[in-house]
C-alpha cells in the first residue's frame, strides 16, 4: 500500500506534479494532470486510474473518493494527502480543487479505430486553442461521437486547460493524433459520409444527405480548413451566416454539426 503525506512545497513529487502545466514534461511521461472528483469519477467508469491521487488535507469525506483511492491502490497507483498551499500551487489556482490526479494519457492509434461503433466522428486541422479542443471532445462525447482526430500540429488535448474545458469527457471519447498524408490515405477506407466545413462551400449543412457514420472535418481558427483537406472530402458544407459576423466560433460551429449529423442529416 502506498499512502503518504506531503507538507513541502519544494517536495519533488509536488514539483513532478507541477511540471505537468508544461507540454514538454506531458510528453516525456505520458501523463497528465485532471482536477476535481467529476473528473476522477469519469475516469473510474471508464475503466482509468490515478497514477497519484492527491487528497487535500480539508477534502470532506464521500463515497466517491472512497472509490477513487481504493481503486488507485489496487493499481498500484499512490495516494498523497497533502496542504491547501500545494494545492494552490499544483493547479495555479487560488481555489483549487481538493482533490486531484496524475493518469496516463491515450491516444488511440488511427488505423485501429472502428468507424462502425458510432454515427458520427470529428476530425480537426491545426485546432490552435486549448479551451476550443475541450470543449470540442466534450460536445462530441454529449453528441454520441466516437472520437476526435486531431490532424496536424494540434493544440494538446492533455493541457490542463483542455482538460478542464473537457469536464471529464477527455476520458470518454477515443483521441487520435496524425499527419495530413496519413489522414487523407486513411480516410479512403471510411465506410460513410466524410464532411469539410467552409465558409466558402456552396452547400448548407441541413441540404446535406450523409451517409453513417459522418466523419465531420473541421478547420484552424484562423486559416480555416485547408485546400488539401477539403478536396479529400465528399462533400464541404456552410452554416448559414445571417448576421454581420464573418464565421462561427470553432467548438459552436462543431456543436451545430455534430448535432445535425447524428439527429437526422
Ligand atoms: N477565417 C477562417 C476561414 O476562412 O475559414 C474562419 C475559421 S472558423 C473561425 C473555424 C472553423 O469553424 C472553420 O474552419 C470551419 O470548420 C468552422 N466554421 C465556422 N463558421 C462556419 C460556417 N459558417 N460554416 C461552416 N463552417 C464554419
Amino acid at each position: 500500500m502506498s499512502f503518504r503525506e506531503i507538507t513541502s512545497l519544494t517536495n519533488e513529487t509536488v514539483k513532478a506534479v507541477r511540471a505537468l502545466h508544461m507540454r514538454k514534461e506531458r510528453e516525456t511521461t505520458g501523463l497528465f494532470l485532471a482536477e476535481g472528483l467529476k473528473f476522477i469519477g469519469e475516469a473510474l467508469d471508464q475503466g482509468r486510474t490515478p497514477k497519484t491521487l492527491l487528497v487535500g488535507m480539508e477534502a470532506r469525506p464521500h463515497a466517491l473518493l472512497d472509490r477513487a483511492k481504493a481503486e488507485t491502490l489496487a493499481a498500484g497507483g499512490e495516494i498523497i494527502v497533502v496542504t491547501h498551499p500545494i494545492l494552490e500551487k499544483i493547479s495555479r489556482r487560488e481555489n483549487p480543487q481538493t482533490v486531484l490526479a496524475v493518469f496516463e494519457q491515450q491516444y488511440t492509434p488511427l488505423e485501429s479505430l472502428t468507424p462502425q461503433s458510432a454515427p458520427c466522428w470529428v476530425a480537426l486541422e491545426q485546432v490552435r486553442d486549448p479551451g476550443n479542443l475541450g470543449t470540442i471532445i466534450r460536445t462530441a462525447d454529449a453528441a454520441g461521437c466516437g472520437g476526435v482526430i486531431l490532424i496536424g500540429d494540434c493544440v494538446d488535448p492533455f493541457s490542463v486547460e483542455a482538460v478542464r474545458a473537457t469536464m471529464g469527457s477527455v476520458f470518454a471519447v477515443k483521441i487520435v493524433r496524425t499527419s495530413v498524408a496519413e489522414f487523407r490515405a486513411w480516410r479512403q477506407t471510411w465506410p460513410g459520409s466524410v464532411v469539410g466545413t467552409r465558409l466558402d462551400a456552396t452547400t448548407d449543412y441541413r441540404a446535406a444527405v450523409l451517409q453513417r457514420p459522418s466523419l465531420i472535418l473541421m478547420g484552424n481558427e484562423q486559416a480555416g480548413l485547408t485546400d488539401a483537406l477539403a478536396a479529400a472530402c465528399d462533400v464541404n458544407v456552410k452554416i448559414p451566416m445571417r448576421g454581420r459576423a464573418d464565421s462561427l466560433n470553432l467548438a459552436i460551429a462543431t456543436g451545430i454539426m455534430v448535432y445535425a449529423a447524428t439527429d437526422g442529416l
